[in-house]
């Protein structure tokens, strides 16, 4: 850590500091990571604590939801509570931004079910790494009954990771006696989900296929 000139000695200078923590997030460069910093040092002070206390309590004020592993404020997340989705289906998804991008196209309204991941053995991530005994649970019998559940949609990426998590799961959960769907692949091959529109969403989630 190199000082500021005029920072008197051991200390890091502050503008230094908010730069290099910023520049560890995703996406954001050296010259952005200064940029935000020299733009929050010129917003007022109640702003900056605002950020500050927003950022500093996101662990303790964010869980997984019990039931779909989404990420949520409470126990159990608005989509699971929600008495109008449809129980009859789950479209499992790997990130909680692939999910917000299947609700902004709102041509489903049945139930989620995030993986955190997809299966990448490369990168040493296998299934246990996954919410996948999460997603069993919920196709277990419950009290009263059978799982409602009968068709499990996977709508992970079209890429390797992807393809290869969902003939995973299409293994997995076949012999359960479930239909088993994979969206189409409307989604340019090897593009990202959460970056598609939601006309091209609406059509991969329409022209899905068995697996
Ligand atoms: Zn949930």
């Amino acid at each position: 850590v190199t000082q500021a000139r005029d920072a008197p000695a051991g200390a890091v200078d502050p503008l230094q500091r908010l730069t290099k923590l910023l520049a560890r997030l995703p996406g954001i460069g050296d010259k952005s990571a200064m940029r935000l910093a020299l733009a929050i040092l010129r917003t007022d002070a109640p702003y900056a604590l605002a950020l500050a206390e927003a950022i500093g309590s996101i662990h303790a004020s964010v869980r997984e939801c019990s039931v779909c592993c989404d990420l949520s404020a409470d126990p159990v997340c608005p989509r699971c509570q929600d008495p109008r989705r449809d129980d009859t289906t789950v479209c499992v998804v790997a990130q909680p931004q692939d999910r917000i991008a299947f609700d902004r196209a709102a041509a489903y309204r049945g139930r989620y079910h995030v993986l955190h991941g997809v299966l990448d053995p490369l990168a040493g991530i296998g299934p246990n790494a996954l919410r996948i005994e999460a997603l069993l649970r919920r196709l277990e019998p419950r009290e009263g009954g059978p799982s409602p559940v009968r068709e499990v949609i996977v709508a992970t990426s079209p890429n390797v990771e992807g393809d290869a998590t969902a003939l995973y799961l299409a293994r997995l959960l076949l012999p359960l006696g479930l239909s088993v769907t994979r969206i189409a692949s409307g989604v340019a091959v090897g593009g990202e989900l959460e970056y598609a529109d939601t006309t091209t969403l609406t059509r991969a989630l329409h022209d899905r296929r068995p697996l």
